[in-house]
């Protein structure tokens, strides 16, 4: 390394922590500004599913989030394996199901997956299974259902345990960090003004005013704390009014969610939204019924309208990093590297993600 930058992080979300550990591990000094707490409070990362489904997404997403998804799940062992505290991280697939009366809806779907995957590796072909499969994979389902779909190469890791491990690597790394600090443009220029190189703007949602393309999409989570179910795997359930996601974590705890709502609207998840999630939980496995309820959250994804991240350079020292939106961990990685390119005046890896926006 030809000289070692001082570099301003605004913003110690998912794409905050992920740059700072990185750009202190290559040896910049960083100086890190986030307005929520250690604990992620404010960030949508700290509430995330964190599946990392490339081919699942593809059903609603464009090529390039599936290209990143594919990087980064290669990419994202070798991150933890960096960092100082140990990270969840599995990838032994996911499952898609569906009752027997919803099979015509789910069709369309799994035709759609199984197109999307020709474009993909051999081993990431989707699977479809009969009970007896399902026994294997997943045995405390296969009561339930006769029909489904494994994505054998997609996973997940533990959000909170990663936040956790890059503070820890920030703090080795002597970063300055500095909580409840919500600065804006100005105080942020001020703080530049003195020998900055690179100031990053990782502020999710909170970027509206420098962008204003960046809009808030709802997403309300339900954390639940249930010994007596033993999920392997993230599974998504294809309801026609009820669909639903679970994420197991370590521990007993699963990550339920489905909603996705146009809405900056933060407050908290209606009664409605918890019903509906709780059954439909309760209608995947009756052991939910003994589950203790952790926590209902909701949070807002940061998006771009073309719903894609997006990196641009309003200035020549500002960088903003964006729209990360329902794939943040799915794609970090790729987003991670192409801007660590960028500082190295490389570009390929963000031309090749296409994730360069003109101002
Ligand atoms: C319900 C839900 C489920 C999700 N599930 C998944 C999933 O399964 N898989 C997946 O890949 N992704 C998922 N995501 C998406 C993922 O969480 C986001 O894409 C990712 O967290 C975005 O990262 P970010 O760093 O851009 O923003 P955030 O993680 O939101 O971080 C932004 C940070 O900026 C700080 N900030 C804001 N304003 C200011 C300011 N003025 N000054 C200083 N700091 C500021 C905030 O405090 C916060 O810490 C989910 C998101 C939600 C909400």
């Amino acid at each position: 390394m030809a000289k070692a930058l001082h570099c301003i992080v605004w913003g110690a979300g998912l794409m905050g922590r992920l740059l700072s550990h990185s750009l202190a591990q290559a040896g910049h000094r960083v100086q890190v500004h986030d307005a929520g707490d250690p604990e992620g409070q404010g960030s949508a990362a700290r509430i995330a599913a964190s599946m990392l489904a490339p081919l699942a997404e593809s059903a609603i997403t464009e090529w390039p989030v599936v290209q990143m998804g594919q990087y980064s799940l290669g990419r994202w062992p070798e991150l933890i394996e960096s960092l100082p505290a140990p990270v969840f991280f599995q990838q032994t697939g996911s499952l898609l199901l569906w009752h027997r009366q919803d099979a015509p809806q789910a069709k369309s779907l799994v035709d759609k997956l199984f197109v999307n995957s020709q474009q993909l590796p051999d081993d990431c072909q989707p699977v479809s299974i009969s009970t007896e499969q399902l026994q294997t994979l997943e045995p405390e389902l296969s009561g339930k259902f006769q029909q489904g779909l494994w994505l054998p190469r997609e996973g997940q890791l533990d959000n909170r345990q990663l936040l956790d491990a890059l503070l820890q690597s920030m703090q080795q790394l002597g970063v300055g960090i500095h909580w409840h600090s919500s600065l804006n443009l100005k105080e942020i220029e001020r703080l530049s003004d003195s020998g900055v190189d690179w100031v990053f703007d990782c502020r999710g949602t909170g970027a509206k005013s420098e962008w204003p393309a960046v809009r808030g999409v709802r997403g309300e989570v339900i954390r639940l704390h249930a010994p007596e179910v033993h999920i392997q795997r993230p599974v998504r359930l294809m309801h026609p009014r009820y669909p639903l996601y679970i994420a197991p974590k370590p521990h007993g705890v699963f990550v339920i969610g489905a909603t996705e709502i146009e809405s900056d609207d933060s407050s908290p998840a209606s009664v409605r939204s918890a019903l509906e999630l709780l059954s439909a939980a309760y209608s995947l496995h009756s052991g939910f019924a003994e589950a203790r309820i952790l926590e209902i959250n909701t949070q807002r994804r940061p998006a771009l309208n073309h719903n894609l991240p997006g990196i641009r350079q309003p200035s020549a020292r500002m960088v903003q990093i964006n729209g990360l939106y329902r794939h943040g961990f799915l794609v970090a990685p790729a987003v991670l590297d192409a801007v660590m390119g960028l500082v190295n005046g490389e570009l390929a890896l963000a031309n090749r993600f296409q994730l360069l926006q003109d101002v």
